[in-house]
């Protein structure tokens, strides 16, 4: 069954269309005749990100995935904001990212990248949705204030406040054209084909690192233009992590913001994968891209090469267990019985790790043409 009907959504393609026209060629044209001042790049930046984050950092990792809790202020500034990036209402927004999550790569996923880059991309939108406003799935936002009173005025802030502000900005440095073109039209450019290549170059490019079933992908270019959501094959195998880019040095700035957040005290209860489960599934993807090598290994060989993967994963498992109570016995707070428990979550994981190593060189020892 697919979940979208052959009539098209003129509002939407207009506005696809148009902004896009105005926010590069009109602004361009508009530059050439009034001439450049940095204040409009600064402003169509800062509001870039202001918006980008209220998406990545609100509509996705607070609103649809509850990856960690925050104050009313902090809801509010990414109901304003988030509604500025004309991506419909965090309750509509979030009903339907539940669904691609549920429904990866199926029919009911409304952005199945196996029905096209560009169906991913954009062209979803071009169509109505008869399940367009079904929000079973969102009975928590149904009960959320802030989410309710946003549904209601979305269109109303997305014109007042994001074509109205940047504009107002412009006046303060006398041109209030260049304002409304620079941080109204082009940063809302940028912001949606920043999240649309979410939806079609994340499900494309890259590497399946942590689930080779799923079209998600892992690719640091992607996260680079879309404020860290490019490591796609980790946030679909672990969509309640709150942070998208695992390690430290990976670009994911919607972390940086939600750790800042919480550093503010308007943020807490940041949920994160413990590391065991997190390598666990890394070798598990990884173990279903060898299997095409292991069956032209020779039989004995082949044979040895599993009993390493079933002891890496017999280890991976104990390591979780460790890792779960070690949580426990911290949160129970009577002693610090935790800390040896911990340590013997992490020799677990060690030794895991050598038995998954073992098993990589002993297959990368078997000539590719055996
Ligand atoms: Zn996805
Ligand atoms: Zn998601």
């Amino acid at each position: 069954m697919q979940t979208t009907t052959a009539e098209k959504d003129w509002v939407n393609i207009l506005f696809l269309m148009l902004t896009p026209i105005i926010g590069v060629f009109g602004t361009a044209w508009y530059t050439i005749a009034h001439g450049f001042e940095w204040w409009m790049l600064g402003l169509g930046v800062v509001m870039y990100f202001l918006v980008g984050l209220s998406i990545t950092a609100g509509y996705h990792r607070l609103f649809s995935h509850r990856t960690y809790e925050a104050s009313r202020a902090v809801e509010f500034f990414f109901a304003v904001f988030g509604a500025l990036a004309a991506q419909n209402s965090i309750l509509w927004w979030s009903a339907s990212h539940r669904v691609h999550h549920r429904f990866v790569d199926r029919d009911w996923d409304p952005y199945n990248i196996q029905r096209g880059f560009w169906w991913a991309h954009i062209f979803w939108i071009f169509y109505k949705n008869p399940d367009s406003g079904d929000f079973s799935n969102s009975k928590d936002l149904l009960k959320n204030p802030v989410v309710m009173w946003q549904h209601r005025w979305h269109y109303v802030i997305m014109v007042v406040v994001g074509f109205g502000l940047p504009a107002l900005v412009g006046a303060f440095f006398g041109d209030w054209v260049a304002g409304l073109l620079w941080g109204g039209f082009v940063r809302l450019v940028f912001v949606h084909q920043s999240t649309f290549f979410v939806n079609s170059l994340a499900h494309k490019a890259g590497a399946p690192t942590f689930d080779a079933n799923v079209s998600a992908r892992d690719n640091w270019a992607v996260a680079l233009v879309t404020l860290g959501e490019g490591y796609h094959s980790f946030h679909h195998r672990f969509p309640g992590d709150f942070r998208n880019g695992i390690r430290w040095y990976q670009w994911d700035p919607s972390k940086w913001f939600i750790r800042g957040l919480q550093a503010a005290g308007q943020a807490w209860s940041l949920r994160r994968v413990p590391a065991p489960s997190i390598e666990q599934a890394r070798m598990e993807a990884a173990v279903l891209g060898l299997e095409p090598r292991l069956a032209v290994v020779p039989r004995d060989r082949a044979e040895e090469i599993r009993q390493r993967i079933n002891a890496a994963r017999e280890e991976f498992a104990r390591a979780i267990e460790l890792w779960r109570r070690q949580a426990e016995e911290r949160a129970d707070g009577f002693s610090t019985a935790w800390k040896e428990t911990r340590r013997e979550a992490k020799r677990a994981l060690a030794e895991a790790r050598r038995d998954w190593k073992r098993a990589c060189v002993m297959l990368s020892a078997v000539p590719a043409h055996a």
